[in-house]
């Protein structure tokens, strides 16, 4: 297991199996998406109730954080499906503190296959983030940052950078830490892999399978 302090689980997590346990029965008899949208599509599951806007908040300046590296992205709660399989991420917000008992303080994980395509689920440790932060504008923008920087490893793989927002340690800087001041970003290296990446899960479309009820 590599040392993650954001969490991001080693390629031999099998992500499938997990991801069916998590959301088996969410999208079960949902609307359909077109296979032809041009958006990766985020689906959010809000398991720790966030309250009022603040997730939806998080969402607008996540989204826009991809927009700045040039992909889109639509951001829906559970019950969307799509055609295309390889089109879709999901983020599935806990209430908890991190579930890691090697990453004690992470924000969030990413659970990274070594497939690309099959790398679409990441958790966010609500617990954690609200543990560090006072105001609601720093719960938004490090909510936005941590499931950016989650969605950013499900796109781009495991490793970190010395970016902004793809660091491994910005969130141990407790209340200096920028990732609750402002939106990070990518940088231009990461932003052209996360265009390939979303590319290619657009364009390949990977078909669901009509027997399983995860994306
Ligand atoms: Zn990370």
């Amino acid at each position: 297991m590599p040392q993650d302090p954001l969490g991001t689980r080693s390629p031999d997590v099998n992500p499938y199996s997990m991801a069916q346990a998590i959301t088996a029965g969410l999208l079960f008899l949902s609307p359909v998406y077109s296979a032809a949208d041009s958006a990766l599509i985020i689906q959010v599951e809000n398991d720790a109730h966030i309250p009022g806007g603040i997730l939806s908040q998080a969402e607008v300046l996540t989204q826009q954080i991809f927009h700045d590296a040039g992909v889109q992205t639509r951001w829906t709660g559970p019950g969307i499906e799509n055609a295309c399989r390889s089109a879709m991420l999901g983020v599935r917000i806990l209430s908890s503190s991190s579930t890691l008992r090697e990453a004690p303080d992470a924000l969030g994980v990413a659970v990274v296959s070594d497939r690309p395509e099959n790398s679409w689920l990441a958790d966010i440790f609500y617990g954690a983030i609200a543990q560090r932060v006072v105001t609601r504008s720093e719960t938004v923008v490090l909510l936005a940052n941590v499931i950016a920087h989650e969605v950013g490893h499900l796109l781009l793989g495991p490793n970190h950078s010395v970016g902004q927002l793809m660091r491994g340690e910005w969130v141990n800087r407790g209340l200096n830490s920028p990732a609750k001041l402002s939106p990070l970003r990518f940088d231009r290296g990461e932003a052209r892999q996360l265009l390939d990446a979303a590319s290619t899960r657009l364009n390949t479309c990977i078909p669901r399978d009509p027997n399983q009820k995860a994306p």
